[in-house]
């Protein structure tokens, strides 16, 4: 009894703080997931070819979680993970045919339940209607047109929308899902000539563009890769010029007053660094480091977090900072505070930072569509990072172990002494394993027609 008074006080006491925080009235919560956006083309997290100034510019005006990590390496589990706050292994959607179970509670709906209007736009033809990422959004609209769907034209379908809704009172759950920086790599101009070869003809991106299809990477020579990073940078650029766009927009309808905005990703994308081009077949950190900023009222401006983080701590952050109970279904934690601006460091009425934790990742098996997968799991403490490694038809599972403290692109695998760091991360992987298969669901399956079979093979996915 003494536990539930306890817990009904920290409630009672959060929502106070939160109301404080928002003047009475709920904040806007505004989402933005840039398919496939590796964190380190920000400038804000060492980008050095200034292909983002306006996200940088919200950078500085709020929080920037430097070591934030996706829970898996491709869309269908790592969206999953964040609007479940779960881990692929727990709500098991796992492959192209998967669907996120009604049994799942998602963010949108604990949002939707206090009070707010919740809406998602999204350009990613894998999060359609009837896969369960609707969950909660009493409001759901999924573009596809190949190639794809670009932020512009989601950003008038939302418009639209928020010109008819506006009206409506109560807070707003935004939902914002762009392919700008998601293959095939076709940026538009200005961006292509600032950022492409003005030799290279559209034959030659179309070519390139084709090899992330193939995953036949024996024929994709260095100036292949040089084009492809180059075509990415100019979607990157794009995709942070279309935002500022959009976000004036949000600001001159109100939306931005006193709102929660969240930028991030929902994985990276991998540029041959170690030997592949795409998504979703490793965990190394240029596919699982994704951007995570947060800013708005009541939030830190200009700080930056070394700790840590994963994707799956930001549902209950949000619950958190909209002073709505926490979900116990969600795995994450909340990041709030550090968020805070009052945060001392020295305890007092200022909210403890958490402690550092364990981050875990999952690429799980994906039936035909990976039957490449390089990794299976992996475990990240510190700077020592673990990974788990998949050969077929092998029973031993090998294990790759790197400090990313003094190799951060993981080109040098330290040695696996026993009782060493291999060892006990691994300890600690299988029992975290074993801890969320106690707590996981059945895979549920949706049917994937014959049209939307197609336009995945033309994002390079194999089905
Ligand atoms: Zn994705």
């Amino acid at each position: 009894m003494r536990r539930v008074l306890l817990g009904a006080l920290a409630i009672v006491i959060a929502a106070v703080v939160a109301l404080r925080l928002f003047q009475g009235s709920p904040p806007h919560v505004i989402v933005v997931v840039f398919d496939a956006l590796r964190a380190d083309r920000l400038g804000a997290y060492g980008g050095e070819r200034g292909l983002t100034p306006f996200i940088d510019g919200l950078a500085a005006r709020g929080v920037v979680f430097a070591n934030a990590y996706a829970a898996s390496s491709w869309t269908v589990p790592s969206v999953a993970s964040l609007f479940t706050s779960r881990y692929p292994s727990q709500h098991q959607v796992v492959t192209t045919q998967s669907k996120l179970s009604e049994g799942e509670i998602t963010l949108a709906e604990n949002l939707g339940a206090g009070g707010y209007r919740t809406a998602g736009f999204v350009a990613n033809v894998f999060l359609h209607q009837g896969r369960g990422y609707e969950q909660g959004f009493a409001h759901w609209e999924v573009w596809h047109q190949p190639p794809k769907t670009r932020g512009d034209e989601l950003r008038r379908h939302a418009l639209q929308w928020l010109d008819e809704d506006r009206a409506k009172a109560g807070p707003l759950f935004l939902y914002v899902h762009s392919m700008d920086t998601h293959a095939p790599f076709l940026p538009p101009e200005p961006f292509r000539s600032q950022h492409v070869a003005a030799s290279v003809d559209d034959a030659a991106i179309d070519r390139v563009n084709g090899m992330l299809v193939s995953l036949d990477y024996t024929r994709v020579t260095a100036n292949d890769v040089s084009l492809l990073d180059s075509l990415y940078d100019a979607e990157v650029a794009a995709a942070d010029a279309e935002l500022k766009t959009l976000f004036g927009e949000l600001e001159a309808r109100g939306l931005l007053d006193g709102a929660i905005v969240v930028v991030t990703a929902d994985h990276g994308e991998e540029l041959k660094e170690h030997g592949r081009l795409g998504h979703g077949s490793s965990l190394f950190q240029e596919v699982l480091r994704v951007p995570l900023i947060v800013l708005g009222r009541g939030i830190a401006k200009g700080r930056v977090i070394e700790q840590n983080v994963s994707l799956i701590d930001l549902a209950p952050t949000l619950l958190d900072l909209t002073g709505l109970a926490p979900e116990p279904a969600f795995e994450g934690r909340s990041l709030a505070a550090h968020l805070r601006p009052d945060y001392s460091g020295c305890g007092g009425v200022s909210p403890a930072r958490p402690a550092p934790a364990d981050v875990f990742f999952e690429l799980l098996k994906t039936g035909s569509l990976y039957e490449s997968r390089r990794h299976s799991r992996g475990i990240l403490r510190g700077s020592m990072k673990l990974l788990v490694g998949v050969i077929p038809r092998s029973r031993k599972a090998p294990l790759e172990l790197y400090d990313l403290a003094g190799d951060p692109d993981e080109t040098r695998p330290a040695s696996e002494d026993a009782g060493g760091d291999a060892e006990i991360l691994a300890a600690a992987l299988q029992a975290r394993t074993d801890v969320l298969a106690s707590r996981s669901r059945a895979a549920e399956t949706g049917d994937l027609d014959e049209a939307t079979k197609e336009k995945l093979r033309a994002l390079g996915y194999s089905l």
